[in-house]
């Protein structure tokens, strides 16, 4: 489900983590391993500022793993800590706390050399809506803890989870506001399903998602789709639609005169391209 996002919403959901930010050592921030920087707030260097932070590539099940390489590398010559992890399996969940220490390294060290016992280190979860915040503290968390979904304006008492390796989690994320600025940025969000379809059609959000990834995914779409030829001029719309009708004709979405139900095809096309089931595939490269 995602937010109406308005300004009073985006203050209102700023402040709330700049007073959460208080009480932890550390940010995770959540991005989609497949568009990680149309996923990534625009104003999160402002809003975290200073506070130690650990970027996490989430749904790497899904992404093109060449890609999501490259990302990594991409935010480590930021100077941040980048790690891959796929929440709904838990594959990379295990090597969160260690990382964390590793960013925290100085401050734990001073409170060893100080002969203290290092506390549990605190952190935060944020990211946009559908980025997989919710699924991740479960994993942590071993547990159902965080309800899946968002519901904005709804509070309730902030508890800290214990998670393996001396590190704590607030139980309500964070949730920011995806980028706006850009109508290439809106249609990635759409395609992965990270905004409302009803913002934008469907169809052009489909017919997007033939043109970027008939480029370099082709095979997928060819195999799943019995497609006979790929598009050979891409800025042609009409050879896009055609394999938009290839894939409707597949999947059966027909009307009278034998004609393709567009709008059916692209729903069903965004939905097995959201499952995974036309391979893993990245929206943007560095
Ligand atoms: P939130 O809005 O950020 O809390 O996102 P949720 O935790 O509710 O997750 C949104 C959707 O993404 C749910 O359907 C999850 O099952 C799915 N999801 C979350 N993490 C992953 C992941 O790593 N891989 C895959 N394939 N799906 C995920």
């Amino acid at each position: 489900m995602a937010i109406q996002w308005f300004p009073g919403h985006m203050t209102k959901a700023r402040r709330q983590i700049e007073d959460k930010l208080k009480l932890i050592d550390v940010c995770i921030e959540l991005l989609d391993s497949r568009l990680p920087l149309s996923s990534r707030n625009p104003m999160i260097d402002d809003i975290l500022r200073d506070k130690p932070r650990l970027i996490i590539l989430n749904k790497a099940d899904l992404a093109d793993p060449e890609a999501t390489r490259k990302w990594l590398a991409y935010f480590r010559a930021e100077g941040h800590v980048a790690h891959p992890v796929d929440a709904a399996t838990g594959t990379g969940i295990k090597e969160i706390p260690e990382q964390v220490k590793l960013l925290l390294k100085e401050k734990i060290d001073r409170q060893i050399a100080k002969g203290m016992n290092p506390r549990p280190s605190r952190a935060l979860i944020v990211g946009i809506p559908n980025v997989g915040k919710s699924t991740l503290i479960n994993r942590m968390a071993g547990k159902n803890i965080a309800a899946t979904g968002d519901r904005p304006g709804v509070t309730k008492g902030q508890q800290w989870i214990k998670t393996g390796g001396n590190l704590e989690l607030l139980d309500t994320p964070g949730i920011l506001w995806p980028k706006f600025e850009d109508q290439d940025v809106g249609y990635r969000l759409a395609v992965t399903g990270a905004i409302k379809e009803e913002i934008l059609n469907i169809e052009d959000i489909a017919f997007f998602a033939v043109k970027y990834l008939v480029k370099d995914y082709g095979a997928s779409f060819q195999e799943r789709f019995g497609i006979e030829k790929l598009p050979e001029d891409l800025e042609n719309p009409d050879e896009i639609v055609a394999v938009m009708e290839a894939v409707g004709r597949k999947r059966g979405c027909l009307i009278s005169g034998g004609r393709v139900d567009l709008e059916k095809a692209s729903r069903l096309l965004l939905h097995d391209l959201r499952a995974g089931k036309l391979g893993r595939f990245t929206l943007e490269t560095p």
